[in-house]
């Protein structure tokens, strides 16, 4: 989605500091075309599988960006009755939602009940008792897939590993089967289909696979007890490249997972967020100050933690470029932002090329958990976010104001 044309960056064919200019800083930038080839390739690599791509809004869900993959014909994975709301309103078709999360409310599952959702991923027995006494109340029956902790390192960041045991996610392994057979009983329960989701930024094909060869095993011994289902959900957590990262593509996931798929007519269901929006987004932000203390010097932008928190969090990378390419000599510095935090940085003993005040910056694939995770910390109104395709843009969501951060307040 980005490319220097000249010295100057451009998003598809906008020219990002034209950009920044007009509509000012931090500034989220979506590139429309890079959304549909990320949906593209994980549809396609999985062309030979029965299967179906639901978008995890909680990476970023912006209606928008929601709205595109729904056009497409994705799916959704959502995590709260507001995203619920935002699903429908961009356009998903019900009957390709599913709703993860441990700690779904009554109000929650309601909703979720008279829209008619495809699944609910119920991640405990208690919470399969309150969803079967909320469907009987509305004389439904509730379309259930228990989400297993399969025990499966993922080899990613202690924060977003989800599938061992120190986790607080889904059910037990070794309790999964009692669980299944207590929905059986339950007369507004119906059984559709077995999930997990094991973490995010997963880099290899491994513990994918390892994912699988598990949950077939539970897939046969359910049928073993007349249990059989439709669908078999293996949640999302496909990686990208932040930094050197070479995580597998879609293609590849299918490729080690048919063989072992041969001969079953289970549906897969995938729940890809990062995947789906990480390298479509920039985050803008202008150079406000530089300052050297001792050996180090400093870049302060415009963006923070609140815009972009995942380097506070996870201390993670993302690259930073120039938005004009000015000739100059690379330095060695930190990046970052005003909040009142020693956390609240951008980059570390970074080399990027000398970088002055008024100068633009992007912040490369900062489309998933960015804005989905924004804040107001410190009293700072939100970014605006725009979506380019080809040489036209829109402003998907318009830069908070004063008023916005004192909304409902006395
Ligand atoms: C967060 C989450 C996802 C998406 O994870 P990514 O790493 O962004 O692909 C999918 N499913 C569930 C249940 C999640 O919690």
């Amino acid at each position: 989605m980005l490319k220097y044309s000249g010295k100057s960056l451009y998003a598809e064919g906008v020219s990002v500091s034209a950009l920044a200019g007009k509509l000012g800083t931090p500034l989220y930038v979506y590139s429309a075309a890079r959304l549909l080839k990320n949906y593209r390739a994980f549809d396609s690599g999985f062309a030979r599988l029965p299967h179906l791509v639901c978008f995890a809004l909680k990476a970023n869900s912006n209606l928008s960006v929601a709205r595109t993959f729904a056009r497409s014909g994705a799916g959704a994975d959502i995590v709260s009755g507001g995203e619920l709301y935002r699903a429908l309103l961009a356009g998903f078709s019900p009957k390709k939602i599913v709703f993860s999360g441990v700690g779904k409310t009554r109000e929650e599952m309601k909703s979720a009940l008279a829209k008619g959702i495809l699944c609910f991923n119920v991640e405990s027995v208690e919470e399969l008792q309150s969803l079967n006494e909320t469907a009987r109340s509305m004389k439904k029956r509730a379309p259930v897939s228990l989400r297993v902790n399969p025990e499966v390192q993922a080899g990613t960041h202690r924060h977003i590993t989800t599938g061992t045991k120190e986790n607080k996610f889904g059910i037990p392994k070794s309790h999964i089967l009692s669980a299944y057979e207590t929905a059986r009983r339950l007369r507004n329960i119906e059984i559709v289909g077995l999930q997990a989701h094991i973490g995010s930024q997963i880099t290899s094909v491994a513990p994918f696979e390892r994912l699988v060869i598990v949950l077939l095993e539970i897939v046969d011994q359910l049928a073993g007890r007349g249990i059989r289902l439709k669908h078999l959900d293996l949640g999302g957590g496909l990686g990208i490249t932040y930094h050197r990262e070479v995580p597998p593509t879609p293609a590849d996931l299918a490729r080690a997972f048919e063989p072992r798929l041969k001969g079953r007519t289970l549906k897969l269901l995938f729940e890809p967020g990062r995947f789906l929006v990480g390298e479509a987004g920039i985050l803008v932000t202008r150079v406000l100050y530089r300052k050297r203390t001792g050996h180090k010097t400093f870049v302060v932008v415009d963006a923070a933690m609140n815009d972009l928190a995942r380097p506070a969090l996870y201390d993670s990378y993302h690259e930073i470029v120039p938005a004009r390419k000015n000739g100059n000599a690379r330095e060695t510095v930190d990046v970052v932002g005003p909040v009142c935090e020693s956390g609240d940085y951008f980059a570390r003993a970074r080399s990027i090329p000398y970088s002055e005040r008024g100068d633009y910056l992007a912040i490369k694939n900062a489309g998933a958990y960015g804005f989905a995770m924004s804040s107001q910390y410190n009293s700072r109104p939100r970014a605006a976010e725009v979506m380019v395709s080809g040489r036209k843009w829109r402003v998907v969501r318009k830069r908070e104001t004063l008023e916005d951060l004192i909304r409902g307040e006395k």
